[in-house]
């Protein structure tokens, strides 16, 4: 499974050689790819994360989708969590992190505009993840910024090595890889270092592996909504894991080849197509014969 691609662990051991975070090793590299300044892939960064806002915010309207499957959870969650006796047993942040998550994907499945961040299926990890930091440990817009520019060289190299697609890889490769951005941003965000958030973007893939892309009527919405809020959660755990200094006997690299090798395993039933796991339930089909006679 060697692959010579874009290496996260070789951006990783040059931002350590030069004593720097890995937000400020990525950022004048991405800014010169891209031929923009650093000052404005950071305003560009601040545009995203307004837009993820913005679609939480939808999303915690209530909004259900247009099926009328889904919509509603996110609200749902927040009301209960903010009742005094409601246990939250994820704790505070990990609730909040759930419930924007969740929120986003909501927002998605009504059509709302979100930022596909890698894709619209798991359009929810990274928003959940950090507009729960940003709440919780006061992170500044440009902290966030920052944030932004690791989950997207992360994605980047998960995109060259691997893929981002659940037709392809299956929903480890989209909410997979969603957690693998979000884990290492939010370790990066959190002050951690380089090698930190490697360990983090590995060991989501070593706790996401093999999770199959089974939509209900091929729609976006289940099991795809709480799963954002379950990959959510995956990237708050490796992400404290790393901090807390426990390594990953599985580079980041090799992970992300593993998920590809998984991914290329999968049959075509397991890949977007609606034709395995959650989506050919005796539910799931009754329902979706429903929803086809009445479209
Ligand atoms: S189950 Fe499939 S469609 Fe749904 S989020 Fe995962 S990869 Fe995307």
């Amino acid at each position: 499974m060697a692959n010579d691609k874009i290496s996260l662990n070789a951006l990783i051991e040059e931002a350590e050689a030069a004593k720097l975070s890995l937000n400020a090793y990525l950022l004048p590299q991405s800014a010169a790819e891209l031929e923009i300044t650093e000052e404005e892939l950071l305003a560009k960064m601040a545009q995203m994360l307004k837009v993820m806002e913005e679609a939480a915010a939808y999303g915690l309207t209530g909004v259900r989708s247009h099926s009328g499957l889904t919509g509603g959870s996110a609200l749902k969650l927040q009301n209960a969590a903010a009742q005094p006796g409601f246990n939250k047993l994820l704790g505070a942040l990990a609730t909040d992190a759930v419930t924007y998550a969740i929120a986003v994907s909501e927002c998605n499945a009504a059509m709302g505009r979100i930022v596909a961040a890698p894709t619209a299926g798991a359009a929810g990890v990274l928003p959940g993840v950090l507009l729960a930091l940003k709440k919780h440990c006061n992170l500044t817009e440009e902290q966030l910024a920052r944030a932004l520019v690791v989950a997207g060289q992360i994605g980047l190299v998960i995109a060259a090595r691997a893929s981002l697609a659940g037709a392809v890889g299956g929903c480890q490769a989209e909410c997979g890889s969603a957690a693998a951005m979000a884990a290492g941003a939010a370790v990066d965000a959190l002050g951690g270092t380089p090698a930190q958030a490697g360990t983090a973007v590995s060991i989501v893939f070593k706790n996401m592996l093999g999770l199959v892309c089974d939509p209900v009527a091929g729609l976006v919405e289940v099991p795809c909504i709480k799963r954002n809020g379950g990959a959510a959660v995956q990237a708050l755990l490796a992400a404290e894991m790393a901090l807390a200094g426990i390594g990953s006997f599985i580079p980041a690299d090799e992970a992300i080849d593993a998920m590809k090798w998984v991914g290329d395993s999968m049959p075509c039933a397991l890949r977007e197509t609606a034709g395995g796991g959650l989506a050919q339930t005796p539910t799931a089909l009754a329902w979706a014969k429903a929803w086809f006679e009445r479209e």
